[in-house]
């Protein structure tokens, strides 16, 4: 993907049938999803692809155990039906991107005989509800099975646990892969582009067109389209009141923190769901990349861009790090964190009081504004941004296009980098380029196929094999593909959403920043 090339299609086209406002894990579905049913498609965002809450999620690509614990409790038929769609959607994504997810055993650690069995029935359950899509069979284990799992757990007060599975992606370069899938299908695609104003048609009060502001160069551009959707997730009441002062505010935003630790903290594959804190939340621990992920928080919070990880944040995470680990971790062992806001929706008439964002239930809405015909797609989760895309363009033939629905098709669309994908061709980039096989299982894991493409990089400059930073995998090479190849433009780009170096070790990170610094400075004409 090149920018300058983005642009000029941009500027070439008169009309297009679908400008969409937001790069999340949303807005990327919505432009695949559309560019696939043969529409002209737009697709941009004020900072990063995946710049705001999409690379800010715990991971996971779920139904939610909590969410199926509430719908039981409170025998709550549309919470139990987002759990089950969730569950099917949980395979698609798996599927379709297999270099950027992979299942993940969980354990539940439970302390008495009734934690036990209350926990094993609620997983069987989940299970079930997965049907064909189940990813293996929840299981209770004795206190020494879950101790061989995760043998850095407290002992003494451990009576059993049990075992369950989900999947985790990596968030960032999954939503880029969708972006990339919708651009090598015809979408024009923008980052760092912003939303200033509609137009609209003085007769019957419907969007026209819309004022873009590249906010790298500086030009505004004037885009018509027929239809704009909204997919700004945290923002999105912002566009809806852009295109019209009367709607009211939708959409409440639930602080979330997570905190990365040192691998050295749990050494396995399997991670851990506590399942209820004393404030009734939960918590996961998990084996992230080369680190521990640990979160999340979950509180009414105000509105804000890059929301950033506070102090009582950690306190509050660490403290349940260390009534389940046997060692104490201490926050100087904190090698990164972030935080990101949910965008949750508020059923129409529910009372602004209420405050409890943790019984919002996590389900999505497509509404088209009467008037302005604007479709913001708003609500929804990481697990589920392609059916809300499905449901976006089908909304859009129904009611906009009046038209017969065009099938969707992305349920077996393979994401960019992920065609033919086998793991163990890490072994052909060892072979061809003499590299660790730590970096080069890396590779394959944040580039799939294209793994090689970033190799090729080095044929002719061959400190581009040099390691980034000590000890973690990165080499210099990827920097060079980041900007050339994926639209990188800042120090931000590379590091935390393209490589993930950011997210993994802040020092580390902030330590090769010059370096990219000098390589954006030296290609700036490339993007
Ligand atoms: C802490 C936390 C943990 C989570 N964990 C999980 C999880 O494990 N699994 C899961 O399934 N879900 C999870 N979620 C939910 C999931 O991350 C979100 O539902 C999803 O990422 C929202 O995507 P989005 O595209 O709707 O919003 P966003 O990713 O926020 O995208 C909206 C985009 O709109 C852009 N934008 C805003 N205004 C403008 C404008 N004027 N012009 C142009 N662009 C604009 C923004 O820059 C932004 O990039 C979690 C959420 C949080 C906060």
């Amino acid at each position: 993907m090149n920018r300058q090339e983005q642009i000029s299609k941009l500027q070439a086209t008169k009309e297009f049938d679908v400008c969409i406002i937001g790069a999340g894990a949303t807005g990327a579905g919505v432009a695949l999803d559309a560019t696939l049913r043969g529409l002209k498609v737009l697709l941009i965002d004020k900072s990063d692809f995946a710049g705001q809450t999409s690379s800010k999620s715990t991971k996971l690509i779920h139904g939610g155990v909590r969410y199926l614990e509430q719908a039981v409790k409170k025998l709550d038929w549309e919470q139990y039906k987002m759990v089950r769609k969730s569950l099917r959607e949980r395979e698609t994504l798996l599927k379709n991107a297999p270099h950027l997810s992979r299942p993940l055993a969980l354990i539940t650690p439970c302390f008495n005989l009734f934690e036990g069995i209350y926990y094993t029935i609620g997983m069987k359950m989940y299970e079930w509800i997965s049907g064909s899509q189940s990813i293996a069979k929840s299981e209770w284990l004795s206190k020494k099975e879950t101790l061989s799992l995760i043998p850095e757990l407290k002992s003494k007060r451990l009576s059993s646990g049990v075992l369950y599975y989900d999947g985790q992606l990596d968030d960032a370069r999954y939503c880029l892969a969708i972006v990339q899938s919708a651009e090598a299908s015809g979408a024009v695609v923008l980052n760092h582009t912003q939303a200033l104003k509609f137009s609209k048609n003085e007769d019957n009060g419907r969007l026209k067109s819309l004022n873009i502001k590249d906010l790298i160069t500086g030009n505004e551009h004037t885009v018509n389209s027929k239809v704009f959707v909204n997919a700004t997730g945290p923002f999105a009441d912002s566009i809806r009141q852009m295109a019209s002062s009367k709607l009211k505010p939708r959409i409440k935003v639930s602080r979330g923190a997570h905190v990365v630790l040192p691998r050295e903290v749990m050494k396995g594959d399997t991670a851990i769901l506590v399942p209820k804190t004393d404030d009734g939340r939960v918590i996961f621990m998990i084996p992230w990349q080369d680190q521990v992920l640990v979160g999340t928080t979950d509180e009414a919070d105000e509105l804000s861009e890059n929301p950033k990880l506070e102090d009582y944040e950690k306190t509050y995470l660490l403290e349940y790090v260390n009534r389940y680990f046997e060692k104490t971790v201490t926050p100087d062992q904190i090698k990164s964190g972030f935080a990101g806001l949910r965008p949750l929706l508020q059923a129409q008439l529910q009372s602004a009081m209420n405050s409890d964002t943790k019984s919002l239930v996590r389900d999505h809405e497509v509404e088209i504004d009467r008037r302005t015909k604007l479709v913001s797609i708003m609500g929804g989760k990481w697990t589920t941004y392609r059916l809300m895309a499905k449901d976006t363009l089908d909304e859009i033939y129904k009611e906009i296009f009046k038209k017969k629905i065009v099938k969707c098709t992305t349920e077996n669309q393979i994401l960019h980098g992920g065609e033919n994908y086998r793991f163990e061709d890490w072994q052909n980039l060892v072979d061809k380029y003499g590299i660790s096989k730590f970096t080069a299982e890396h590779l394959m894991k944040k580039y799939g196929i294209n793994a090689m493409k970033v190799m090729q990089l080095t044929d002719n400059q061959i400190n581009f094999k040099e390691l980034l930073a000590p000890n973690h995998p990165f080499i210099k090479a990827e920097v060079l593909y980041a900007i050339q190849e994926e639209m990188a433009t800042s120090v931000d780009d590379v590091l935390e959403r393209r490589l993930g170096l950011k997210l993994r070790d802040e020092v580390a990170s902030k330590a090769v920043e010059p370096y990219v610094e000098e390589i954006l400075l030296m290609n700036k004409i490339k993007y």
